[in-house]
């Protein structure tokens, strides 16, 4: 990975200072936006870690990693080059990763914390999220169909269980802030019941055509960020997560309406939106570009009243990455992974 060119800002960087940040509890800021790093098993680990270095050099200080997109070992590389370059020193950068399901057992969550900060060749984290509440597993590339034999729906006291490992990494200093990540009113109701230390992020899928308007402002009120996955309605998902009624964000009439206003992508549109409505939106692209868009789109806040007020309007409640293949034997269908009648189902 480590490329004879030694690693430095780039000439058309933005100014990583003028990337407005949100402040979680602990008073400690996130920037506003951060690089994706899963690949939807459709780009190399490699082609990423690189997308990390063109991304930092841009002005990004913020990554969205986890062990179960299986290149953290080379965006360890690509960190190790960045920070042994001087240019950016690890407390300017907020490193997020995540316990995969098949490592919820009490006895697992340490070591799986460990293997991922080994390899991000980090000594803490700035945020470490528990990626779904439930321990079911799939392996990475499987279709819509897959499904895990040992699924099972979620359960409270086992969650609890791994959270209170979170909390140890917190305790011992290896960890800044531990969040949770696709879940739901009622389950994050029961964990801010039984936490002892809250969570300080909600990663969640949100993009123009899925707001979450009630779950956005519970997270809200309850003081946590909520980091949105998917917000440019993640055109390169997996072929698992697409089905015949999913709808396209970056063709909506009023998306497309704004951007040539503005002469810019779509995409920059949804960035901006996301930003300015007051979540910290997580794009993925390995294009320079794009990369540099992303990160432009979180600075100029281009969007009137107006155009927040049309795009609030749009929300077609078109849940995207919709879980399939961690159903469990006797669930309905895939809604019950999201508690849609306001009661989690056992
Ligand atoms: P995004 O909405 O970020 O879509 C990414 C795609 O959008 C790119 O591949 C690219 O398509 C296109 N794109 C990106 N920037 C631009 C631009 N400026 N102009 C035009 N097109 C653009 O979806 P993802 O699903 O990738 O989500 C982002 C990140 O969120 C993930 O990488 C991951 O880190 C996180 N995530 C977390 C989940 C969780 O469970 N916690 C679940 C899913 C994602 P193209 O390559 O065709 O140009």
């Amino acid at each position: 990975m480590s490329g004879s060119v030694k690693f430095s800002t780039a000439s058309d960087a933005l100014d990583a200072a003028q990337v407005p940040f949100r402040t979680v509890y602990t008073g400690a800021r996130i920037p506003v936006v951060g690089l994706g790093t899963f690949g939807s098993d459709r780009f190399s680990g490699d082609e990423i870690a690189a997308s990390v270095k063109t991304a930092i050099s841009l002005g990004y200080r913020h990554i969205d990693c986890a062990a179960v997109y299986g290149n953290e070992h080379l965006i360890g590389e690509a960190l190790r080059e960045v920070l042994s370059s001087g240019v950016v020193r690890r407390e300017d950068l907020w490193i997020t990763s995540k316990l995969w399901n098949n490592k919820h057992a009490e006895a697992d969550v340490i070591p799986a914390f460990e293997k991922s900060l080994h390899e991000l060749g980090l000594d803490y984290l700035d945020l470490y999220l528990i990626h779904w509440p439930f321990p079911n597993y799939h392996a990475p590339g499987v279709d819509v169909t897959s499904r895990d034999p040992h699924a099972v729906p979620y359960i409270h006291d086992n969650y609890m269980k791994t959270w209170h490992q979170l909390e140890k990494l917190v305790d011992q200093g290896l960890v800044r802030h531990i969040g949770t990540s696709n879940m739901t009113i009622p389950k994050l109701k029961l964990l801010l019941r039984d936490a002892r230390i809250k969570p300080a992020c909600n990663e969640m899928e949100l993009h123009p055509h899925f707001q979450q308007p009630e779950l956005y402002q519970f997270v809200v009120d309850q003081g946590i960020v909520p980091i949105g996955y998917s917000p440019i309605g993640s055109p390169r998902r997996p072929d698992r997560d697409k089905t015949p009624d999913d709808t396209v964000d970056i063709e909506d009439p009023v998306i497309v309406r704004i951007a040539e206003r503005l002469n810019v992508h779509p995409a920059y549109v949804c960035i901006a939106w996301a930003v300015q409505r007051g979540q910290v939106p997580i794009p993925f692209s390995v294009k320079r570009e794009q990369i540099r868009s992303n990160l432009h789109a979180a600075i100029t806040m281009p969007l009137t009243e107006a155009d927040m007020q049309e795009i609030a309007g749009i929300d077609k409640n078109c849940r995207l990455i919709k879980g399939q293949v961690f159903l469990w034997n006797g669930a309905r269908d895939w809604e019950d992974l999201w508690d849609v009648d306001g009661v989690i189902p056992s």
